[in-house]
C-alpha cells in the first residue's frame, strides 16, 4: 500500500544524516555533558556547537539559547517567567487569538491568577492586524505574543512591525517561530523579539527537544528548577543527542533551505489551484501568499473533515484538519472560528503540508484520491 506523507507542519520525519550524526553521542560518547570527564566534556562540546549553529542561523549570540525539550516548554517558559518576574510592573498581555495551544493554555491559567490578557483576532485571511496588537497596547501591558505562522492555515504575522512597537514600548515579545525555523528565513536582527521558541521535529531533527531564544538583559527567571544547566536557566540532563540533532538538522536546512523553499512552493501551488478549480466548493483558507511555502489548507462545505482525513488515510496518504494536538476534540478549530468561518466550514477542513521528500507523483496521487473522496463524501451526504 503507498504511504504519502503530506502532514508535515505536524511533525517531519528524522533526516538520515540528522541521525547519523547522533549516533556517537548514544553510544561511545555518551557522557552527560556536565560531568568533568573526557565522555562528559566531548558530550558538552558537541552541545556548545550545536548552540552555535543554532544561534549563527538565527542571528544572535550563543548565550542567547536555551535548550529545551521544545516549543511547548519554551512558551511556557517565556510566559511564565516574564509573569513572575514582571508582575509588580503590570498584570496585561496581549497575544493574537490564534496561538498555539502552547501559549493560550499557560494564558488562561495567568488569567486565573489574576492577570489580564486581550486575545487579538485575526481578519478573515487569517492575519492580525499590526494596528489592532497597538491599540490594545496600555501602560501596564508587559509582553505580547505572537507567532510567526500559523500552524494551520500557516499565514505569516506582522512580527517585525509588532517587535518594533514592542521594543520601542519595553514590552517583551514572544515570537513562536516553531512553524518557520528550517522554512524561511528566521533573523532576530529582523524580528525584534526578547523570545523565539522552536522544536527540531519541524525541520527534519528528532522530537523532544527544542529552543529558546531569551535575549541578554532581560528578566527571565528559571522556569525548570533543579540544576545548574544552561546557565541555570532550565534545569535537567541535557538531551546531548537530540541538540546534536536539531544542530545537525539546522545545517541541513541552511544548505538546502531556498532551493527546498521553492520546491514546496512548487507543489503548495499545484494543489491550491487544483482544489479551486477540481472540487466543487472548496475554498484556501488564508492568504494566498502570505504563507508558509509548504502549507495548504482548505474547507469543503458539507463534508466532514475527521471523515475525509480517515478516507485519505485508508488510500495511504497522511494528512489532517489543522493541528495534531486537538485532533479527537470533535469542535471547530480555534483559528477558523477566530477568523469568523462557520462551525460548518471549520469541521469541513484539510491541512496539506508537504517537504523535503514530497515527489511530484505523490502530489498527483493525492489531488486523484482527493477528488475522488470530496466526491463519495458530497454523495453521501
Ligand atoms: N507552536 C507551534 C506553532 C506549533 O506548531 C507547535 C507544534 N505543533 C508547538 C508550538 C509545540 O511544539 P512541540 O509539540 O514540539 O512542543
Amino acid at each position: 500500500m503507498r504511504s504519502i506523507y503530506l502532514d508535515h507542519a505536524a511533525t517531519t520525519a528524522c533526516d538520515p544524516r540528522v541521525l547519523e550524526a547522533m549516533r556517537p553521542f548514544f553510544f561511545e560518547q555518551s557522557g552527560n555533558a556536565s560531568s568533568p570527564h573526557r565522555q562528559g566534556r566531548q558530550a558538552r562540546r558537541a552541545v556548545e556547537e550545536a548552540r552555535e549553529i543554532l544561534a549563527a542561523f538565527i542571528g544572535t549570540a550563543p548565550v542567547e539559547i536555551i535548550f529545551t525539550s521544545g516549543a511547548s516548554e519554551s512558551n511556557n517558559h517565556a510566559i511564565f517567567s516574564t509573569a513572575r518576574a514582571l508582575k509588580t510592573k503590570g498584570k496585561h498581555i496581549i497575544a493574537s487569538a490564534i496561538e498555539h495551544h502552547s501559549v493560550l493554555e499557560p494564558l488562561h491559567q495567568l488569567e486565573q491568577d489574576g492577570f489580564q490578557v486581550s486575545y487579538v483576532k485575526p481578519k478573515a485571511d487569517g492575519i492580525v492586524a499590526f494596528e489592532d496588537i497597538k491599540s490594545l497596547r496600555r501602560p501596564d501591558t508587559i509582553l505580547v505574543c505572537l507567532q510567526h505562522a500559523n500552524n494551520e492555515i500557516g499565514t505569516l504575522q506582522p512580527v517585525e512591525e509588532a517587535g518594533r512597537l514592542c521594543r520601542e514600548q519595553g514590552i517583551y515579545f514572544l515570537v513562536d517561530a516553531t512553524q518557520t525555523i528550517g522554512h524561511i528565513p528566521v533573523n532576530v536582527k529582523d524580528i525584534p523579539c526578547d523570545f523565539l521558541s522552536l522544536s527540531a521535529h519541524k525541520f527534519y531533527g528528532p522530537q523532544g527537544v527544542g529552543a529558546l531564544y531569551v535575549r541578554q538583559g532581560i528578566k527571565c527567571p528559571a522556569f525548570i528548577l533543579g540544576g545548574d544547566q544552561e546557565r541555570g536557566r532550565r534545569a535537567g540532563t541535557h538531551n546531548t543527542t537530540g541538540i546534536v540533532g536539531l544542530g545537525e538538522a539546522i545545517k541541513l536546512c541552511r544548505a538546502q533551505m531556498p532551493e527546498e523553499t521553492q520546491q514546496e512552493v512548487k507543489f503548495r501551488d499545484e494543489i491550491i489551484d487544483f482544489v479551486l478549480k477540481e472540487i466543487p466548493g472548496g475554498v484556501l483558507n488564508g492568504h494566498p501568499q502570505k504563507r508558509l511555502p509548504n502549507n495548504a489548507h482548505f474547507s469543503f462545505p458539507g463534508i466532514n473533515g475527521e471523515e475525509l482525513v480517515s478516507a485519505l488515510d485508508l488510500a495511504g496518504v497522511a494528512v489532517s484538519m489543522g493541528s495534531a494536538c486537538t485532533w479527537g476534540k470533535l469542535e471547530p478549530s480555534h483559528v477558523l472560528k477566530a477568523m469568523g468561518l462557520a462551525d460548518q466550514m471549520a469541521l469541513g477542513s484539510l491541512r496539506v503540508t508537504v517537504g523535503r521528500w514530497t515527489a511530484s507523483q505523490d502530489v498527483t496521487y493525492f489531488l486523484e484520491q482527493l477528488k475522488i473522496k470530496c466526491k463519495n463524501a458530497s454523495s453521501n451526504s
